[in-house]
């Protein structure tokens, strides 16, 4: 069966009324017909029904044995670091979300978990630095904001070699393009908000497990620290993934017309996008993924930041804000916004330069979308001309 016909279907029918859309199941507790005998649910934290139907949905999405829903993305990647224990360490992609970054060294190395950051783009990188405490390797492909692409099969194989777990934050992708656990993960963590949610109306989180032992032991993670997606939020990510196909297939075509048009216009300096050959690993993202996904950054000819902000203040349909993968087109300037506490010097040196754009691109006529972005080129063009003219 076509995976999308599969993913629609995997939205399961309410057993009790036939109600078509999962009810949302508003709920505190589940009465027991006798003490511990109940309908498969006591408790609703520990399980709720409209929770239960989007987990199932995604771990059929990532090819997973379970999953479990969190209240964020970055609640999903807390429950997976405590599976680990004082001592262990984790070895993690160098271009990591700042937002894990902040959690793993602000709050878990005060736990006596230490982090170990490498650029994985190139696996020997990764060989080279596992050791015997390294108990958790922690990949993105492709990164934020530079799109950096690792190869899952290869670094998978050397974790496994060294007792290891492959996690990969899969947010970028999404399962539409790229299913991790085929190709040798055991964990795929999403910021659900992103492409699962995909309407930019909610915060959400998922972690999925290849075997169901991993999955038990989330479960409980879930269960115990209690950060779980409440029944109304499931159930507006239930409503969002099911049309995730056809939406990331969209946003990856624009995508693509775009980083071409990008490529190509006399202003720019880099496109970061992995469907373009000319971009790293894009043999690799090839054979990863099913296509490119909706995110492009660029940098500018005028490196400077007064260049940059006159562009994302000049777009209309490209809406300034953080966040991605909704069905609006946004952009943002990451040296002063998602990277603007890490040291200029730092943040230049790993590709995060002072004219650096990012686009998530929307589900626009990329007609409409080439001349915003093109007309926001050329102001910020003729501006920084005025300026030099008066300098
Ligand atoms: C947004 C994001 C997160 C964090 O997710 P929240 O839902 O904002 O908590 C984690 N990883 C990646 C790659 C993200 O883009």
């Amino acid at each position: 069966m076509n995976n999308t016909t599969k993913l629609i279907h995997s939205v399961p029918v309410d057993p009790l009324t036939g109600s078509i859309s999962v009810p949302i199941y508003q709920t505190s507790t589940f009465v027991q017909d006798a003490p511990g005998e109940n309908k498969g649910y006591d408790y609703a934290r520990s399980n709720n029904p409209t929770r239960a139907a989007f987990e199932s949905i995604v771990a059929e999405l990532e090819g997973g044995a379970g999953a479990s829903a969190f209240a964020s993305g970055l609640a999903a990647i807390d429950a997976v670091v405590k599976l680990l224990e004082t001592g262990d360490e984790i070895l993690a992609v160098d271009d990591i979300y700042g937002g894990a970054f902040r959690l793993f060294t602000h709050i878990y190395a005060k736990f006596g978990i230490t982090v170990n950051y490498v650029d994985t783009t190139d696996a020997g990188n990764v060989l080279d630095a596992i050791n015997p405490k390294t108990k958790l390797v922690w990949l993105e492909t492709p990164t934020n904001p530079t799109l950096k692409i690792s190869d899952i099969e290869a670094i998978g194989k050397i974790a496994k070699q060294n007792g290891a777990l492959l996690c990969v934050d899969n947010t970028f992708a999404s399962p539409a393009l790229q299913q991790p656990i085929k190709l040798g993960a055991d964990i795929v963590v999403h910021s659900a908000t992103k492409y699962l949610g995909g309407h930019s109306d909610l915060i959400a989180g998922i972690v999925v497990c290849k075997t169901q032992e991993l999955a038990d032991k989330i479960k409980f993670i879930q269960n115990a620290s209690g950060a779980i997606l409440s029944p109304q939020d499931s159930w507006l990510a239930i409503r969002g993934v099911e049309t995730l196909y056809l939406r990331v297939q969209e946003h990856s075509k624009n995508a693509l017309t775009i980083a071409r048009f990008l490529e190509s216009h006399p202003a720019i300096d880099k496109v970061y996008y992995p469907g373009l050959k000319a971009h790293l690993n894009h043999d690799i993202a090839t054979q990863q993924q099913s296509a490119f996904g909706g995110i492009i950054s660029f940098t500018l000819k005028n490196d400077t930041e007064a260049a940059a902000k006159t562009v994302v203040c000049s777009t209309s349909l490209f809406k300034l804000a953080e966040s991605l993968g909704g069905v609006k087109s946004l952009l943002c300037h990451p040296a002063t916004m998602t990277h603007k506490n890490i040291p200029a010097e730092k943040r230049r040196s790993s590709g995060v330069a002072d004219s650096l754009i990012r686009l998530s691109v929307g589900l626009e006529h990329p007609d409409d979308l080439i001349a915003d972005i093109d007309q926001a080129l050329l102001k910020s063009a003729v501006t920084n001309r005025k300026l030099a003219e008066i300098a």
